[in-house]
C-alpha cells in the first residue's frame, strides 16, 4: 500500500478505508505514520517494520496473517518495496499461500517520469547508484544501452557526482533532476546531461529528495556504433591474414558499403595499432 511521496493529500481513499480496517500496520517509522494517521483519524495499532528487524519481525507478521488477521504495509514515502523494505514480506506471503493486494499510490520513480519530459513508453527504473566512482561508473556502462529512459534516485549529497558520471558514460542525452515531488519546493531542472552536471558541480547541494530521469538513447547514434563495431571486427580479421587492399576489397564485398569508407576505416585501425 502507497504512503504519500510528501503530501499527505497524495493518499487514495481506498488506502485510507484499508489502514482502518486492517488489524494492524506495518510501517517503516511508527512516529512517520503516526503523522499520516493523526491527519486522517486513523487508531489502527501499528508495529515496526524496517531493515533491521525485518528477519526477526517477518514470522511475526506470517503468524498473525496466518492465524486469519488482515495487515497493510506502508513505507515512510511513496509504494512499499520501491527501494523501501517489503519484497521478502510478499514473497514470503506467496509462498504460505496469504493472498495479498494493492493499493497503488505515488512512487517518485513515477512521478518524476511523467514530470520530466521523456518517453514514458519504455522506462527502467535503476534505484539508488552504487555510492563509489567506480561502481558508479560499471553501473551506468550496463546501462548505457536500455532502449527506454532510464531512472534513479539519489540523495542530494551525490547528486553532484551522480550527474558527471550520467554525463561521462551516457553524453549528451536530455535528462531532468525531479526534486521535491509533490511537496511545497517542488522543482523541475530539464537540460542535457552535461549541462546539468555542469549547474550542479556549481550549486549548493541542494535540500530534500531527488530523483533523475534521463531519456534513451539515440537509435541512430546506437546503430551507427553497433554497425562501426561489426565492420571493425570484419577488418580487423581481415587484416591480420591478407595485405590491406585484399581485406578492403574482401571486407568491401562482404558489407556492400563503399569502399571508400572501408578504406578509410581500415587506416584508422591500421594507424591505431
Ligand atoms: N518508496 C519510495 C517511492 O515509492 O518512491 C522511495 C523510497 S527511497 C528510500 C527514497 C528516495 O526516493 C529518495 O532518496 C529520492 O531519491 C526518491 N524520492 C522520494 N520522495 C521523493 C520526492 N518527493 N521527490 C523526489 N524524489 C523522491
Amino acid at each position: 500500500m502507497s504512503t504519500p511521496i510528501g503530501n499527505a493529500g497524495d493518499i487514495t481513499l481506498r488506502a485510507l478505508d484499508a489502514l482502518r480496517r486492517v488489524s494492524a500496520v506495518a510501517c517503516e517509522d511508527t512516529r512517520v505514520t503516526m503523522k499520516l494517521f493523526a491527519l486522517h483519524g486513523i487508531a489502527t495499532k501499528l508495529i515496526a517494520y524496517h531493515d533491521h528487524n525485518a528477519e526477526h519481525m517477518r514470522p511475526k507478521l506470517l503468524e498473525k496473517l496466518k492465524s486469519g488477521e488482515a495487515l497493510a504495509l506502508v513505507s515512510d514515502a511513496g509504494t512499499p518495496l520501491i527501494s523501501d523494505p517489503g519484497y521478502k514480506l510478499v514473497r514470503a506471503c506467496l509462498d504460505a499461500g496469504i493472498a495479498v493486494t494493492g493499493m497503488p499510490g505515488p512512487a517518485a520513480l513515477i512521478d518524476a517520469l511523467v514530470l520530466a519530459g521523456m518517453p514514458t513508453d519504455r522506462f527502467f527504473f535503476a534505484g539508488f547508484l552504487p555510492a563509489k566512482k567506480a561502481g558508479r561508473r560499471a553501473a551506468i556502462a550496463e546501462l548505457k544501452a536500455v532502449p527506454g529512459s532510464l531512472v534513479f534516485y539519489e540523495s542530494p549529497r551525490r547528486l553532484a557526482d551522480c550527474l558527471a558520471d550520467l554525463a561521462a558514460g551516457l553524453g549528451d542525452r536530455p535528462a531532468a533532476v525531479a526534486r521535491e515531488l509533490t511537496k511545497r519546493f517542488e522543482e523541475l531542472r530539464r537540460d542535457l546531461l552535461p549541462a546539468l552536471a555542469a549547474h550542479y558541480a556549481k550549486a549548493d547541494t541542494p535540500k530534500g529528495e531527488v530523483a533523475i530521469v534521463v531519456g534513451p538513447p539515440d537509435k541512430k547514434a546506437a546503430a551507427t556504433a553497433e554497425e562501426t563495431a561489426d565492420l571493425d571486427a570484419l577488418l580487423t580479421g581481415a587484416m591480420a591474414r591478407l595485405s590491406l587492399r585484399d581485406a578492403v576489397a574482401n571486407v568491401t564485398a562482404a558489407t556492400g558499403l563503399k569502399r571508400r569508407d572501408v578504406y578509410q576505416r581500415a587506416l584508422t585501425l591500421g594507424r591505431g595499432k
